[in-house]
């Protein structure tokens, strides 16, 4: 267990002669919100608090935040927004938290090759929106990225909805500043399509949760901006018909969609009441949402009347083209809602889950969920990124029981047995952050968990990046 040095009055002084007194904070409410992201429950440690949060304007800053904390032991816990579902930016060893809220300049929009170069507190959809400003595609899309930051996407190779065409977030990254452990600042990568001189350190950065450098500016790939785009809400009787379905749309319709979104019965029926609306068909088992995109309306139209014919003829109930702004934005805010409902209908204590399983074993991972929940007097909601086997589970007690949190444990451990003799996987695009860390086991060998031990100690020896996240230490 690494023995770090307090974070004392003379720490605090020495933090404000850095970086400026007024981006250094210890004040308690801060310390408490900045110590914390969106996991539901307490599957931290208590005692997981910020000794004080810094904001750092540049990267001179981070330079000299990370050699100052390095040569004193200091552990340094970077945070983007605190979106993350995983604990991943909850300082777990206490120390410094680094808040990346000030770094949040697009600094340069290249159109000779198609990049976009930004710092990593920049609000995802705002790198979105300057993409489409300038008649370009960002194809990042996660659904909190109203309010994420790219550097906590990049941290967590954040997935969403365009994963099944673009990839996830690391399939658009080019370059990365990065400043290692030590306060050293170095350039992996650049504004190139190809370069396989030494190890591909950016995609090892790439979704390494702060455990192995500070992000503090990032290359972004841009890509072709469709002119239009449609989506299907397609609604079937039963999850089983709904996820057989969707190789179809590749197989059969010839097409590669921007997006395959899946929706069980009880995630339609809570968005339903949390926004106070009304989808069709909401009794229906399972809805799939299908992007499609293209430049030309009558090529497009084409694309979906035959993926919509496709979907009737193997057993959709209907399909409903939102092919306009508003109708399409009802329906993704009807999706993206589907988190913040069921912690709205069912605060506090729940089992919130992001395991990956090939595709075509979700029906069998739902069939073999329900047993389990019915056991242990549970339910749950499915949905997510069926296009990549990507479900989001959350479980919650029928009934408050007195042993509702061991209960939820138990639960979790049902579920990652199913997931991993399914050949699936603990984390899709959440991470393993804090929450997950004890359960790394079940998913990778020692001689993985080991590796992953000495490369983090290989950038960071004295163990000060983020420490106590994705796999066990002691
Ligand atoms: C309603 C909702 C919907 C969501 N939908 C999706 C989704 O569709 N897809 C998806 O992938 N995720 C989703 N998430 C999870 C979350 O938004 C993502 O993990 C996101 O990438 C986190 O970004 P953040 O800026 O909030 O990072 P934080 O939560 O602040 O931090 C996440 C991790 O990144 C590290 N980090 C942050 N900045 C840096 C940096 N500059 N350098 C090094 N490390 C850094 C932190 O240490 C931490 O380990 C959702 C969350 C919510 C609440």
């Amino acid at each position: 267990m690494t023995e770090y040095h307090p974070v004392t009055a003379d720490v605090i002084s020495d933090l404000a002669a850095l970086l400026g007194g007024r981006n250094v904070s210890c004040d308690p409410d801060k310390l408490l919100s900045y110590s914390r992201d969106e996991v539901q429950g307490p599957f931290w440690q208590d005692g997981c608090l910020a000794e004080v949060v810094v904001f750092p304007e540049g990267t001179d800053h981070v330079a000299a935040l990370a050699r100052y904390a390095n040569e004193k032991k200091i552990p340094l816990t970077a945070r983007g927004a605190g979106t993350g579902l995983s604990g991943g930016a909850v300082p777990a060893c206490r120390g410094i938290v680094v808040s990346f809220e000030k770094m949040n300049r697009i600094v340069e929009l290249d159109r000779e090759n198609l990049t976009i170069t930004v710092e990593p507190g920049v609000i995802t959809a705002d790198i979105n929106r300057a993409a489409a400003e300038a008649g370009l595609l960002y194809a990042g899309d996660p659904c909190s990225g109203d309010a994420s930051y790219i550097g906590g996407n990049v941290a967590e190779n954040a997935g969403g909805n365009k994963v099944v065409k673009y990839g996830p977030t690391g399939s658009h990254v080019l370059a990365l500043e990065a400043v290692l452990a030590d306060g050293s600042v170095t350039w992996f990568g650049g504004k190139r399509r190809k370069d396989v001189t030494g190890y591909d350190f950016v995609h090892l950065l790439v979704g390494s949760e702060g455990t192995l450098a500070l992000i503090t500016r990032i290359v972004l790939k841009l890509l072709p901006l469709p002119a239009e785009i449609v989506d299907l809400l397609v609604p079937f009787p039963d999850v089983a018909t709904a996820v057989a379905f969707v190789p179809r749309i590749v197989t059969e319709g010839k097409v590669l969609p921007a997006s395959v979104e899946f929706m069980d019965r009880r995630s339609i029926n809570l968005t339903e009441r949390f926004l106070n609306t009304r989808l069709p068909y909401s009794d229906a088992g399972a809805h799939l949402i299908i992007q499609l995109e293209g430049n030309d309306t009558e090529s497009l139209a084409d694309e979906y009347e035959r993926i919509g014919d496709l979907c009737l003829a193997h057993g959709a109930l209907e399909v409903f083209v939102a092919d306009n702004r508003n109708s399409r934005d009802r329906l993704w805010k009807a999706r993206k809602s589907i988190t913040e409902s069921v912690w709205a209908f069912h605060p506090g204590k729940n089992v919130n889950e992001d395991v990956v399983v090939p595709t075509a074993a979700v029906p069998e991972l739902m069939r073999r969920l329900d047993e389990v929940a019915s056991r242990l007097e549970t339910s749950y909601v499915a949905f997510g990124h069926i296009g990549d086997g990507n479900m989001h589970v959350t479980v919650t007690p029928d009934r408050d029981l007195p042993e509702r949190e061991s209960l939820l444990h138990l639960v979790q451990d049902e579920l990652y047995g199913i997931v991993k003799s399914l050949g699936g996987t603990l984390t899709g695009e959440h991470g393993v952050g804090l929450k997950r860390r004890d359960s790394i086991g079940l998913f990778l060998d020692g001689a993985q968990i080991d590796l992953i031990r000495r490369v983090k100690l290989a950038f960071d020896p004295n163990n000060i990046l983020n420490p106590g996240k994705i796999v066990p230490w002691e």
